[in-house]
């Protein structure tokens, strides 16, 4: 199997290293803002515990960096149990998802990221796993070859994805619980802000928060990011305190501007307006001309920008909004 993520099931309790170790939040109070959905996972785990059984499957949805890899390791936490992690992409076979899930303990969690990516075979392995806790196992080839079904511990699957249309009806119907993760308001984003600068030390104000909180795209990745960047420019070029001005001058040296859009964004609008007269375009020939790969365009640039009132997306294409050109200071053409 290549690029898995972790290679054993975590002990009850304990938190696994990643880039934001001390960033990601631990426990559902820690988690800010989605609030309905918070409240909704609390009865859903008092539940479970009470009957003392693992928790029902749970499919994640909504764009990266809004804190799905994080719910699921405070749903494993508060659960108790041990968290095996990896995503659509990288199961190629049957038998590497067979070989995950029956080394799962029982009530442990496993976090498909990405699984709208899985492919056919891994994902008719799913169905008894997920359903009967059962998987079934094809030894030998050719006419000789003979199924056996193997049970196997009952496990929580948490399912991430940034796509839940791509996602086949079977496999979602088999999720006891699905949610969408939506953009966090400016006020929540400042929340997070403000305890994020706590925890690495620096000493921020009301405004600067405010500042990077606007400019996040609605995305807590994003608002670590650049509370990381204004913090070094801070202590490099200022007194090492983030402030409005601080904020001000630190992003627009990354590219970063009122909207929170950055160069990649700016040029993704500027193209469909200036080489393509304002759309529509196809998403494709977008992704080319922007040597991106076409899923990062859909999932990653177009959600805010279309969220924003900036793109249109219609059946013949994307189209720049007049928002678009106000924003980017260009002129609307006069339309015959
Ligand atoms: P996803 O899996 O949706 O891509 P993650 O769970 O990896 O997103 O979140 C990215 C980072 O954003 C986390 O490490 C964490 O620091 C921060 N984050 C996400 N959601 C929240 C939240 N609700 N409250 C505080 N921080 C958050």
């Amino acid at each position: 199997m290549r690029g898995e993520g972790r290679e054993r099931p975590l002990d009850p309790g304990e938190f696994p290293e990643d880039d934001e170790p001390t960033l990601r939040p631990r426990t559902l109070d820690e988690f800010i803002g989605q609030d309905e959905l918070k409240e909704n996972l609390r009865i859903f785990v008092e539940a479970a515990r009470r009957r003392n059984e693992p928790l029902d499957h749970v499919l994640l949805a909504g764009p990266p960096g809004l804190g799905k890899t994080s719910l699921c390791y405070i749903l494993a936490r508060e659960m108790g149990v041990g968290i095996r992690i990896t995503s659509g992409p990288t199961l190629e076979r049957a038998g590497d998802i067979a070989a995950i899930i029956t080394n799962l303990e029982e009530g442990d969690f496993l976090f498909i990221d990405e699984i709208h990516r899985l492919n056919r075979a891994v994902e008719e392995v799913l169905y008894p796993a997920m359903e009967e806790f059962a998987v079934d196992i094809v030894l030998g080839q050719g006419p000789s070859a003979r199924t056996i079904r193997m049970d196997v511990p009952r496990f929580t699957l948490v399912g991430a994805t940034t796509r839940t249309g791509l996602i086949t009806s079977p496999l979602r119907d088999r999720f006891g619980f699905s949610s969408r993760l939506d953009y966090y308001s400016p006020e929540d984003l400042e929340k997070i802000v403000l305890r994020n600068a706590r925890i690495l030390g620096v000493p921020i104000t009301g405004e600067g928060a405010r500042q990077l909180a606007r400019r996040s795209r609605g995305t807590p990745r994003v608002a670590n990011r650049l509370l990381k960047r204004v913090r070094d420019y801070a202590e490099v070029v200022g007194d090492g305190r983030i402030d409005e001005k601080t904020a001000r001058d630190a992003l627009a040296m990354q590219g970063v501007d009122d909207l929170g859009l950055d160069r990649i964004d700016r040029e993704y609008l500027r193209l469909i307006i200036e080489k393509f007269d304002g759309g529509p375009v196809g998403l494709g020939t977008l992704a080319v001309a922007l040597g991106e790969a076409r899923d990062t365009v859909e999932d990653v640039y177009e959600p805010y920008l279309l969220q924003s009132g900036l793109i249109q997306r219609t059946s013949r294409g994307r189209i720049a909004t007049r928002r678009a050109y106000e924003h980017l200071g260009i002129p609307l053409p006069h339309r015959s």
